[in-house]
Formats: structure tokens, sequence, C-alpha cells
């Protein structure tokens, strides 16, 4: 919102793919990955309903993926419904902070941690533990579907040993992972710069984990990495990534 640079300026200028609204997803229009401060505009954009929704899952408890005061808008007196119409999973972080923000709200609260997996609906979700926010069990999210399987690392860093060990155990037919770092890495650990999404990307392949032609789409770009929508595309495409943007859908 108050960046300046040059990214920043083209994107409020030119508008298009380098606007860039907080990362989530949405699988076959009904499991809902992380809910941003930007989930509104990005569902009525989207044309989707959140009536749709059979779960939300978060990966942790960043303000950009928790908006957690938003959701108090599912419930009377902003509608007419007095039960929270979907349960909510989370790590224990998440849940605490749930029950904190709304200790009286009738809602089914399900805790995940890094390497269980918890069946929901027809989907089997697994989660891997992030290299992010390491006071807490930061998930990127192995979600599967009969044969299907989609990773979902946004917020990622690069992982440590046990996660690449489990890893070496499943076969990805699509992975979304973070960028967000762009051209200019800092000394944070737990985002990627573009360099090193494309060493982890090498890596999974490398290893038999990502099935050869899945897709590799990437997220949570940050104006702060100095890359543009083009920029991405011409560093990324060699690498047979494809640099994400904002509505973009992906078939697994
Ligand atoms: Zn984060
Ligand atoms: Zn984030």
């Amino acid at each position: 919102m108050f960046c300046d640079n040059e990214v920043s300026r083209l994107a409020r200028a030119q508008g298009g793919r380098d606007v860039r609204s907080r990362s989530a997803a949405l699988v076959d229009g009904q499991l809902k990955l992380d809910f941003p401060p930007d989930t509104l505009l990005q569902m009525n954009r989207e044309g989707l309903s959140a009536h749709d929704w059979i779960a939300l899952v978060f990966t942790h408890s960043h303000d950009d993926h928790f908006a957690r005061s938003e959701l108090q808008y599912f419930l009377y007196p902003f509608v007419d419904q007095e039960y929270f119409p979907f349960p909510i999973y989370g790590n224990a972080t998440i849940c605490e902070r749930m029950r904190d923000r709304f200790p009286d709200w009738p809602i089914e609260l399900i805790e995940t941690s890094s390497f269980q997996p918890v069946a929901i609906a027809e989907y089997t979700i697994t989660p891997i533990k992030a290299n992010h926010k390491l006071d807490e069990d930061s998930h990127n999210l192995i979600v599967q579907n009969g044969s299907r399987t989609l990773l979902y690392a946004t917020d990622t860093g690069m992982w440590h040993e046990e996660t690449w060990a489990y890893l070496q155990g499943v076969r990805l037919d699509g992975l979304v992972v973070e960028c967000t770092e762009g051209f200019h890495r800092t000394e944070y650990y737990g985002h990627l710069d573009i360099a090193e999404c494309v060493a982890l990307v090498s890596r999974l392949r490398e290893m038999g984990t990502l099935a050869h032609g899945a897709p590799v789409v990437t997220t949570h770009h940050a104006a702060s990495g100095g890359a543009t929508h083009r920029q991405l595309e011409e560093t990324l495409a060699p690498h047979g990534i494809t640099p994400g943007y904002d509505g973009i859908e992906i078939e697994v």
C-alpha cells in the first residue's frame, strides 16, 4: 500500500498483472486456503461465493494470510445465520487466536500439525513444515484429491531437511510456490527470491517428487522484490515456471 518503488508505480499507472492482492487460493471452488484481508475483493472480482466453501485451512497466522476480524461477517448480526458455516483448520496459534477473538462462537476449530494428514470431504490435506515464522508450526499444504496431488507452498523459505525427507515419498502433479523477494534477496530466512525459488523447484524435479511437465506457478510476489510480471515471465520461463497473478486458474 505504501510502497513507492518502480514496480508499485507501474502497477498503479497501468494496472493489469502487476496489481497484486494478498496471497490465497481456492481449490475446486470449495476448499479455501488462507483468508487474507483482500478476500472480499478477490471473491467479488472472480464472481465467487463463500457459500460454496466447505472448509477454511490456514497456513500460518501472519496478518496477510489470517484476517481474523473479517471472519465476524459470516455470522449474525451481519447475516442471518447463527452457526459458522464450515470448519476452520489451523495450527495451534491459529486456534488459540481464534478462541481469543471469538470466545463465544459456535465454530468448529480443528488443530493441524505438520506431517499429520487430515481428511476434509474428498480431500486429504497434509501440512508440511515451512521454514517461516518459527514461533509457530507454519505450514505448506499438500492437497490430494483421488490420484491428483498439489503442493501449496506460500511463505516457504528454504525447507529444512525433515521437510525434504518427507517430500521424498510424495509425487506432485502441481506446485504453487512463493517467490516473494524477486530480484532483491533480504536477510530474512522465511522467504525465497528468484534464485532460491528456481533451486527449490529444480531439487523437487531431480528427486522425482515433482512430475515431469507438472504445472509450477509462483505466488506471494512482494513489490520490494523489484520484479514486474513481465520480468518474472522472462526470468522464470526458461526454468519451466509460470509467474502467478491475481485470478490465475491452474488445472492439476
Ligand atoms: Zn508469512
Ligand atoms: Zn505472507
